[in-house]
C-alpha cells in the first residue's frame, strides 16, 4: 500500500534498524521503545490487522510465530518477552499494517490495559 508506513520500511524507502529480515517478514526496532528492547515484526505483505487474517494469508503469520524465537534469542530475551499486537480503534492500533511487538529486556508489569 502506497500510503503505508510499515509498507514503505519494507521497500527500503522509509529507513529502519532491522533486526530481522527473510522473504516473508521483517523485525526491526520500535521508534519509540517502551521497554529496553521492543522490536516490531511485520508480515512483508499488506495486512492491516488481526481482523483481515485469513486462510490464505495466515501462513505468514505462523511464519513470524515460528522465527520469533530465533529473534528473541538474538535479542537476549532468555528470560522472556511480551507478544502484543493491538487491533483497531478500541485495541490502540496507530499503524494499519499488523504487527507484533515484542517487549522485553525487564520485568514487565503484570497488567495488560
Ligand atoms: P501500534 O500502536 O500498535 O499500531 O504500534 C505502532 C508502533 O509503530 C508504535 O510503537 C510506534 O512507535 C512504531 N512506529 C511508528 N513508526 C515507526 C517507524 N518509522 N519505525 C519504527 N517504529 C515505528
Amino acid at each position: 500500500m502506497s500510503d503505508c508506513i510499515f509498507c514503505k520500511i519494507v521497500d527500503g524507502s522509509i529507513p529502519s534498524k532491522k533486526v530481522y529480515e527473510d522473504d516473508q517478514i521483517l523485525a526491526f526496532y520500535d521508534l519509540e521503545p517502551q521497554a529496553p528492547v521492543h522490536v516490531l515484526v511485520i508480515p512483508k505483505i499488506h495486512i492491516c490487522c488481526a481482523d483481515a487474517v485469513t486462510e490464505e494469508n495466515a501462513g505468514v503469520i505462523a511464519h513470524i510465530f515460528t522465527k520469533i524465537p530465533e529473534i528473541t534469542k538474538s535479542l537476549g530475551l532468555e528470560k522472556g518477552y511480551r507478544i502484543v499486537n493491538n487491533c483497531g480503534e478500541h485495541g490502540c492500533q496507530s499503524v494499519k499494517h499488523m504487527h507484533f511487538h515484542i517487549l522485553g529486556g525487564t520485568q514487565l508489569g503484570g497488567r495488560m490495559t
